[in-house]
C-alpha cells in the first residue's frame, strides 16, 4: 500500500531535497535549528492523541499526558505561576496560546476592550476578531515598545468598560517588550480594577526569564497568562507552544464530554501527542542551565551580527537583551529569498536563533556587502 510511483518519488525526493537546502539559509525567523530528536524517531509510528484536559485522564490513553503534565509544571515553575492555581496546555504555538487568553479574558470580562500596540503579532487582530471583540490599536515607540501615553489616554476615554491588556514580550519585529508594571501602574492611577494582562511571550518569553531580563513579566508581576512557542527559542520539528494561565480565571471553559471521558477545555480538539515528548526531551537534557547557555550564545551572536552590519555601513541595531537583529528594509530581492528575510514597516531583521552560526552571520553580511558594492559601482556609472 505504501509505496510510491516513480514519478512521486522523484517528487518527494526532490522535495526532501529543496527542504534540507532551505534550511541552510535560515536566519530571518526565530526558530531554532539546532535539535536532535532522532531518539524520539520511532514515536512517529503511533498516532498519539492529548486530546482533552491535560491535567485530566481521559479513555483514549494513547497520549503523552504524563510527559505533557512535566513540561507544564515546569514552565509554571519557570513563570512563578500562584502554587494550586495555574492551568495551562501544549497547542499549535503562540498565535494559539494568544486565542486561548483572549477566549478566557472574554469569558471573564464579556463587554472587555483589548489594548494592543501596532507592533503586535498579528494573530491577535485575527482573534479578536474571531472573539468579535472591541479592541483598540495602541501606538508604539520607535522602538517597538508600546507608548505608555497613548495605552493611558485611550484608557481613560473607554473607562467604563474592562481592561484587556495585550504586553509583547519580544515583539515581532523588533523583540520590544512592553512592561506589565507600567501597565499595571496606570490601572492602578486610572482607578481600574477589572482588567486582564496577557503576555505574548512567543519568541522572548523562556530565555528572558532564565536570564532575569528586564521588564519582569511573570505571574508574580501581573500576568493573569503567559503564552510561548515551543519551535521558535527551545525547538521543534512541528510547530507548537504552551499557553499557562491563571486556573481560577478559566474555571468557565470546559465542558465534560462523554465520549472521550474527559473535560474539553483547549482550544483544539485532538492534540498533537508527539510535540510534548519533544519539549519533555528537551528540557530534560538541557534543563534551565542548558537552555540559559543556549540564550548567552544567542546574544552574543546577536551582537556580532549587529557589529558586523555596522562595519560594512548598515546602521543595524537591536533592542536590549535581542536577539532580533534590526535594520532597513533589505532592497535585493535575490538576497531576500536566499535569506529568508521577514520585511515590514521599512525594516528587516535577522534573528540569531540557536543553530544561527558566526559563519552563517558572516557569509549573510558578505552578501549584503557585495549588493552594496555593487549598487554603489552602478551609481557612479549614472553621469
Ligand atoms: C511567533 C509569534 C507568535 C505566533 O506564534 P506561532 O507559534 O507562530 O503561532 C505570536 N506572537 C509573537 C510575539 C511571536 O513572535
Amino acid at each position: 500500500m505504501y509505496t510510491l510511483s516513480p514519478f512521486d518519488q522523484d517528487k518527494l525526493s526532490n522535495y526532501m531535497h529543496k527542504a534540507f537546502d532551505r534550511a541552510k539559509n535560515f536566519i530571518g525567523y526565530p526558530i531554532a535549528q539546532d535539535f536532535d530528536y532522532a531518539l524520539l524517531y520511532p514515536l512517529l509510528k503511533l498516532p498519539l492523541n492529548n486530546i482533552g484536559d491535560p491535567l485530566l485522564s481521559s479513555t483514549y490513553d494513547l497520549s503523552s499526558r504524563e510527559m505533557e503534565k512535566e513540561v507544564l509544571a515546569f514552565f509554571a515553575d519557570l513563570f512563578r505561576a500562584p502554587e494550586n492555581n495555574w492551568w495551562g496546555y501544549i497547542n499549535n504555538g503562540g498565535s494559539e496560546g494568544n486565542l486561548y487568553a483572549l477566549y478566557a479574558a472574554r469569558e471573564l470580562y464579556a463587554n472587555g476592550v483589548v489594548y494592543y500596540s501596532d507592533a503586535t503579532h498579528y494573530s491577535i487582530q485575527k482573534n479578536i476578531k474571531l472573539l468579535n471583540m472591541e479592541s483598540i490599536q495602541i501606538r508604539t515607540q520607535s522602538t517597538g515598545e508600546i507608548d505608555y501615553e497613548d495605552l493611558r489616554k485611550m484608557i481613560d476615554f473607554n473607562r467604563q468598560k474592562p481592561v484587556i491588556l495585550i504586553a509583547n514580550i519580544g515583539s515581532t519585529m523588533t523583540e520590544a517588550k512592553d512592561d506589565i508594571t507600567r501597565y499595571r501602574r496606570i490601572m492602578h492611577e486610572l482607578r481600574i480594577d477589572n482588567y486582564y494582562i496577557h503576555c505574548d511571550a512567543a519568541l522572548a518569553g523562556v530565555y528572558s526569564m532564565l536570564l532575569d531580563l528586564k521588564p519582569n513579566f511573570d505571574f508574580t508581576f501581573g500576568a493573569d497568562s503567559i503564552s510561548i512557542s515551543g519551535h521558535k527559542f527551545i525547538g521543534s520539528p512541528l510547530p507548537c507552544g504552551l499557553v499557562l494561565i491563571k486556573k481560577n480565571h478559566k474555571d468557565r471553559i470546559g465542558r465534560q464530554v462523554a465520549y472521550i471521558g474527559t473535560i474539553d477545555t483547549t482550544i483544539s480538539g485532538s492534540r498533537n501527542g508527539h510535540t510534548p515528548v519533544f519539549l519533555w526531551y528537551a528540557m530534560k537534557c538541557m534543563g534551565k542551565e542548558g537552555f540559559r547557555e543556549r540564550a548567552v550564545a544567542c546574544l552574543a551572536n546577536a551582537e556580532y551580527a549587529m557589529k558586523k552590519l555596522q562595519e560594512i555601513g548598515i546602521p543595524a541595531w537591536r533592542n536590549m537583551d535581542a536577539m532580533t537583529v534590526v535594520f532597513p528594509a533589505l532592497r535585493d530581492k535575490t538576497l531576500v529569498e536566499k535569506w529568508q528575510i521577514a520585511t515590514g514597516g521599512g525594516i528587516s531583521h535577522i534573528i540569531c536563533m540557536p543553530g544561527v552560526t558566526k559563519e552563517k552571520i558572516d557569509e549573510f553580511v558578505a552578501d549584503i556587502a557585495l549588493f552594496e558594492q555593487k549598487e554603489m559601482e552602478e551609481e557612479e556609472l549614472v553621469p
